[in-house]
Parts: structure tokens; C-alpha cells; sequence
């Protein structure tokens, strides 16, 4: 958007704000499939569980990853069948197990043995992937540090499922969020192999591979085109699995280039010879992704001129609400707009009201 068409809208909606491009998500979604062809996308909705971003994909005919009752209850709000749509909390309670299963989701996750049992009194109405945990510690967010049975023990898990009756039908991973290659998905696609060998001669049906998420996207740093990144895995797919149905649950890269932030500078004040400029959007906010995403977001200004080390700061009473130490601007103005891009991805999903500033309205734009 150019920053004229940013500012008119700022004008009418107030800052903070997210615009939600519409045409991206659409692009983004397209451009995924095409990287990954034949291979079925699972929103994960806890990256932006924004109600227009679900119903927008759903137009696209996308899949949607859930984990609790209250995405179900999205999900619900913008009519997606359950048949679209997979649970992927490896831990639940029994009454988040019977709701998915009301609802009609066919499909749930489990990486432990006590979690199995859970399932006994819903056997006949679903099917299980075996979650296996592939380490990833080099990225942004290793998401096996919590979830996911070792490589080695994974087998062990399904032998167990399949004697308690229950219907294990595939293997998720998650190679972790914002990958720079597409390494660990090879490494795990490398475990799948061998799991699905013994699976056959077992007589044990296993017929989904979940590749998961951790598709990277642009922030300070650049990342592959995404058919480049993809090329390797749809090759190993297609080697070794194309037999097999394969499902992707994609959050950050579908949701993330979709909203751009607009905040103002509420006040300045010259402190130590710094300025510190305070916004209205900060860590409690839309900035919650620094805290807990461990992201950095590409700004725009549309001021030039000298620079002086300055600190921007989040709005709250907080002294942790602080975005950016030493950062070279501009003398900036009260009242003066920044832009922030990539914006879409963990950003409003874990954002607060904390100290009662609101969260950022989201308005869709294109
Ligand atoms: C968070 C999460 C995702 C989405 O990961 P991205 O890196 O945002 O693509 C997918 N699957 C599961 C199980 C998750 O927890």
C-alpha cells in the first residue's frame, strides 16, 4: 500500500491498526499450493486467528489445523465442515476430545502413551497421527522442545495405539517455525521412511504423512522463494511417498505477510541524551511476536534527514515494553505514523489489552 492510501485509511479507522490485505492471503495461500502440489494446506489457525482470515481461505478451499475449543468455535462461526479440519494439541482433556469429536473432526494427535487412552472411548470415530519431534534448535521457534516423540520411540507409540484397537492412520511433525532450508523436513520425511516400512509389514494403515508448518517468510532477512525452499521435499515426496496422502499445516507464511501495522508516536522525551519515542502499539500488543515469536518487523517512515540513537517504546507502564534500544532515526513528531510490515503471524493472536490499551483493530484492505 502506498503510504498516501495508508494514512487516508489511518485518518478514517485510527491508529493502532492492521490492514489485512485480502489479495495476499489469496496469493500467499496459491502460491503455497503451487509450491507444495498435490499436498492438502491446514491453516494453523493459532498463528492469526483472525474470523476474515479463516473465512477468506475457506473461499479457497483450504484445510484448517486447530488445537482447542474456542478455534473449533471459529471454525463453527464461519461454517467450515469438521471434515476439513484436524486437532493437533498433542495434550487435551476429555472434554476438548468429545467436543472435536461432536463437531465431527476426523482427525486428532498424540506423541505419549497416556494420551492414547484418552482416545479408547472415541475409537470408532477417528483416526490418530503419532506426532514425532524433531529437533530444531537453530530456528526461530523450535516447536518439538515441548511436543512430539523421539525419532526412536515413535514406532514403539504406534505398536501401543494399534494394540489398545485405536486407528492410527499417519505421522505429523514440526520442524519448527521460520525454517531457513528445508533440511529438517527431509530429515524428517528420512524417519517417515522407515516407520512406514515397518507400518506395511505390520499391516498397520498408515496413509497420511503431516509435513506440519515452519514455512519462513520475509522480515529483515530475505528467505527462499517458495517454490525453491519447497522443491526439495516435493521431490522427496514424490519419490519415496506418493502413494501417500500428504497435509501441510502452513501458519506464518500464510498469515504473516498479511497485515501491515500502522502506530503513532503518542509522545517523546529526551532522556540521557536519547530520544525515546513512545507508541501506541508495544510489546502487549501487536509487538507481543518480539516477546514470544522472538520476530523482528521491517519498518518504514516516511521521514528522512539526520539520524540520532533513539529507543521506541510501547505505550504501557511497563519498562519491559520497550521494541527497540539504540535504533538511528529521525527526529520524529508527535503524532508521526510508522509502518510495520510482516505483521500477519503471532503477532495480534497474542496480543493483550493489558493496562487498558486496546488491541490494534484489524480493517481488510484489497
Ligand atoms: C504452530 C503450529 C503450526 C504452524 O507453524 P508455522 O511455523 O506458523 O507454520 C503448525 N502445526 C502445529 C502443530 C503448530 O503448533
Amino acid at each position: 500500500m502506498e503510504f498516501s492510501k495508508i494514512q487516508e485509511l489511518v485518518a478514517q479507522h485510527g491508529t493502532p491498526v492492521l490492514f489485512l490485505s485480502e489479495s495476499r492471503l489469496r496469493d500467499g495461500y496459491r502460491n503455497l499450493k503451487a509450491a507444495l502440489p498435490g499436498v492438502d494446506l491446514y491453516y494453523a489457525v493459532k498463528s492469526n486467528a483472525t474470523r476474515e482470515i479463516v473465512s477468506i481461505l475457506n473461499t479457497e478451499d483450504a484445510f484448517f489445523d486447530v488445537c482447542t475449543n474456542g478455534e473449533i468455535d471459529i471454525l463453527k462461526s464461519c461454517d467450515i465442515s469438521a471434515d476439513r479440519c484436524i486437532h493437533t494439541h498433542p495434550i487435551k482433556r476429555d472434554s476438548d476430545i468429545r467436543y472435536a469429536v461432536e463437531y465431527g473432526m476426523p482427525w486428532f494427535v498424540a506423541d505419549n502413551e497416556d494420551e492414547l487412552y484418552k482416545f479408547i472411548p472415541y475409537k470408532d470415530k477417528l483416526r490418530l497421527l503419532i506426532r514425532m519431534s524433531i529437533q530444531n534448535p537453530g530456528c526461530l521457534v523450535n516447536l518439538s522442545a515441548k511436543f512430539g516423540v523421539v525419532p526412536e520411540k515413535t514406532w514403539d507409540l504406534i505398536i501401543k495405539a494399534h494394540e489398545l484397537g485405536l486407528n492410527v492412520g499417519g505421522i505429523s511433525f514440526h520442524a519448527g517455525s521460520q525454517n531457513e532450508s528445508p533440511l529438517k523436513y527431509i530429515e524428517a520425511l528420512e524417519y517417515c521412511r522407515d516407520i512406514c516400512k515397518k507400518a506395511a509389514l505390520k499391516g498397520i494403515n498408515i496413509e497420511v504423512i503431516d509435513i506440519g508448518g515452519g514455512f519462513p517468510i520475509n522480515y529483515l532477512t530475505p528467505v527462499l522463494p517458495m517454490a525453491q525452499f519447497c522443491q526439495p521435499i516435493v521431490d522427496y515426496l514424490d519419490r519415496y511417498f506418493s502413494s501417500y496422502r500428504i497435509i501441510a499445516e502452513p501458519g506464518r507464511v500464510l498469515s504473516g505477510p498479511t497485515m501491515t501495522l500502522a502506530t503513532k508516536v503518542m509522545g517523546r522525551s529526551l532522556r540521557n541524551e536519547r530520544w525515546w519515542y513512545y507508541l501506541d502499539e508495544g510489546v502487549y500488543g501487536s509487538f507481543s511476536g518480539k516477546m514470544y515469536d522472538h520476530a523482528d518487523y521491517p519498518m518504514f517512515l516516511e521521514r528522512t534527514g539526520e539520524r540520532f540513537n533513539s529507543v521506541l517504546a510501547g505505550p504501557t507502564c511497563d519498562s519491559i515494553d520497550v521494541l527497540y534500544e539504540n535504533i538511528s532515526l529521525p527526529l520524529l513528531e508527535i503524532g508521526e505514523m510508522l509502518i510495520f510490515e510482516s505483521m500477519g503471524a503471532y503477532t495480534t493472536a497474542s496480543a493483550s489489552n493489558f493496562n487498558g490499551f486496546p488491541k490494534a483493530k484489524i480493517v481488510v484492505v484489497d
